[in-house]
């Protein structure tokens, strides 16, 4: 096994005490930097959406950054931003930054200097030219592969690019690259970035300095990838609240007759299981009751309401129904930090969003009682955006994969290499 691979298995080894990747007392923050003078090299995440014209078309991203970019400016510094965008076979022109950098310099309100490769002497060089207050976009670092492979030599040759090395990629935090990851080890003086702290610590919030009640909200398609996020949250919630694609695996385990709802046959154990764990740990589970059926997959189908124990044969529940509204509006509104992972229904089609939109409500209103919540993992983030919930909650993750990692109670490996 080389060098790189045995790097990675150490930094991704579960581990409960890993859990608190979330712990600041040997990680530094920026606030505990003075950037005057110093060239920061910054891992941020522009994988941003690209229309044909190449216009940026959610800024999201961009602005996260923002925060800590100013930061290093306002301090006197100046910024060496480097990222990856898609997944580019090679030097593939339509993958290039160059078609962020008007944005970038758009949104930070400060002209952004580009250099087209991430490494060697036109980035050296770049980097030597720059004066402090500017800053520099780099080409994307996936037109080398040794990014995505963790190179030491290529993350050596990034490491040339700056006197601090800040990750804010909260994205890609998960993944053991060269930028992410190895390029922190050639490092004295590294931190965390604005975003990834507030990710850091909005989880940490949930997880290990929760008020009670604690609820976390599961749903999506399938139990199969949110296994180890139960197994991990059941020692840290009092109520979980089940919705989704998911529903009909417990249901069906538990004797019921779920028409053709989607189910993981092979998962039927794992869902008594589970029933059987939080029992144990004094979680209450709480399951629909009702379903919103359909005759086939398709906003066009015709629909019913039906106990969700009970569902017709040929017909398939694709939201939770209105007594099941009612249960868990119950569950949401007296707890005081909520979990959001995955819609109750396939929120895509219109007749059967409403459970999603209206748990998105129930939220809202804990929320404004005074309730900590937090969305995000998976595909979480798109429901959310889509019926506007963004600034309704406490906060929304930006990072799908490496949200669901942190859940799972794994130390991502891009938050080991920034510790002391
Ligand atoms: P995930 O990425 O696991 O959070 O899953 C999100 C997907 O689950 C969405 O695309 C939903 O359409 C889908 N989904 C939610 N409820 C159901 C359901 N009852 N049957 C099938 N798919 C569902």
């Amino acid at each position: 096994m080389s060098n790189v691979n045995l790097f990675y298995l150490t930094m991704v080894k579960r581990d409960i005490s890993l859990l608190l990747p979330l712990n600041f007392v040997t990680m530094k923050t920026l606030n505990d930097y003075n950037f005057k003078n110093k060239k920061a090299l910054i891992r941020v995440d522009f994988n941003v959406p690209l229309n044909d014209d190449f216009e940026v078309t959610d800024t999201t991203r961009i602005e996260a950054a923002k925060d800590t970019i100013i930061k290093v400016l306002e301090d006197g510094g100046s910024a060496v931003l480097m990222s990856h965008l898609g997944r580019p076979k090679g030097e593939q022109e339509e993958y290039s930054l160059k078609h962020i950098c008007s944005k970038v310099s758009e949104i930070l309100g400060v002209q952004t200097k580009f250099a087209s490769n991430c490494v060697g002497p036109v980035a050296e060089d770049a980097v030597s030219r720059l004066e402090n207050g500017e800053v520099l976009l780099l080409e994307n670092l996936r037109y080398h592969e040794e990014e995505k492979k963790g190179d030491q030599k290529f993350a050596k040759q990034l490491s040339k690019l700056g006197d601090v090395y800040i990750n804010d990629a909260f994205g890609t935090a998960h993944r053991a690259h060269a930028s992410t990851t190895v390029v922190a080890n050639y490092f004295e003086d590294k931190c965390v970035g604005y975003l990834l702290q507030k990710e850091i610590e909005s989880l940490n919030k949930v997880l290990n300095n929760s008020t009670k009640p604690v609820t976390a909200i599961l749903g999506g398609a399938k139990v199969s990838t949110k296994i180890t996020v139960i197994e991990n949250i059941l020692d840290k919630i009092d109520h979980l609240i089940i919705g989704g694609g998911m529903t009909f695996t417990f249901i069906k385990a538990k004797g019921g007759k779920i028409g053709s709802s989607l189910v993981e046959e092979d998962k039927l154990d794992l869902a008594l299981e589970i029933i059987e764990k939080a029992e144990e740990k004094n979680v209450q589970i709480h399951l629909p009751s009702d379903a919103i059926v359909a005759d086939s997959f398709s906003e066009f189908a015709n629909t019913n309401i039906e106990a969700v124990d009970n569902i017709s044969d040929g017909w398939m529940g694709l939201d939770v129904g209105p007594k099941t509204l009612e249960e868990f509006k119950g569950v949401v509104l007296q707890s005081k930090t909520i979990l959001w992972n995955g819609p109750l229904g396939v929120f895509e089609m219109e007749p059967f969003a409403k459970g999603t939109i209206e748990l998105g409500n129930y939220i809202e209103e804990a929320t404004e009682k005074g309730a900590f919540s937090l969305v995000g993992g998976g595909d979480s983030v798109a429901a959310v955006k889509q019926f506007g919930f963004e600034n309704k909650v406490s906060y929304v993750s930006t990072g799908g994969g490496a949200m669901l990692e942190m859940l799972e109670g794994k130390k991502l490996p891009g938050i080991a290499a920034l510790e002391d």
